[in-house]
């Protein structure tokens, strides 16, 4: 009777605690609960939590990506994702580009115009060099850039 228990593999929480803590140790990104000053305000502490929200408005859009993990401020509220929420945050935001960059023309003329595109944007776009793009002049102070045309 004893076996046969044995024998179903069941997946307890303890078992999946333990795994989590294998990949966690395996990618060498700890899952660090204890408290820690907090380094903004250097007044209050940061406590482990796992219901942190990430709030922020990007390209126009409001986003809102709850039950993330990390530690938050008793005193400033400042929150810190740990690895894991930090990832998921970054996904997030990848994919909502923000509007309105200032970028610098830094070659123009000769049938050449070279931008200096904020980081952030080449990645969330991922842009190549040597790619086809379609361009389309709305106006004198506009135009649209499409890429892999
Ligand atoms: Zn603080």
């Amino acid at each position: 009777m004893r076996k046969k228990i044995e024998d179903v593999p069941v997946i307890t929480e303890e078992m999946m605690r333990k795994t989590l803590k294998k990949k966690w140790k395996h990618k060498k990104e700890p899952m660090i609960k204890k408290s820690f000053k907090c380094p903004i305000c250097e007044v209050g502490t940061a406590e482990y939590s796992d219901s942190l929200c990430f709030d922020v408005v990007l390209g126009g859009e409001h986003i809102i990506i709850p039950n993330l993990s990390g530690h938050r401020c008793n005193a400033c509220k400042e929150e810190f994702y740990d690895a894991r929420s930090s990832k998921i945050v970054d996904r997030f935001a990848a994919e909502k580009i923000p509007t309105g960059h200032e970028a610098t023309v830094s070659v123009a003329g000769g049938g050449r115009l070279g931008i200096y595109l904020p980081k952030d944007i080449l990645r969330a776009m991922k842009i190549k060099a040597k790619e086809k793009v379609l361009i389309t002049p709305v106006s004198k102070k506009k135009m649209i850039v499409e890429l892999g045309a």
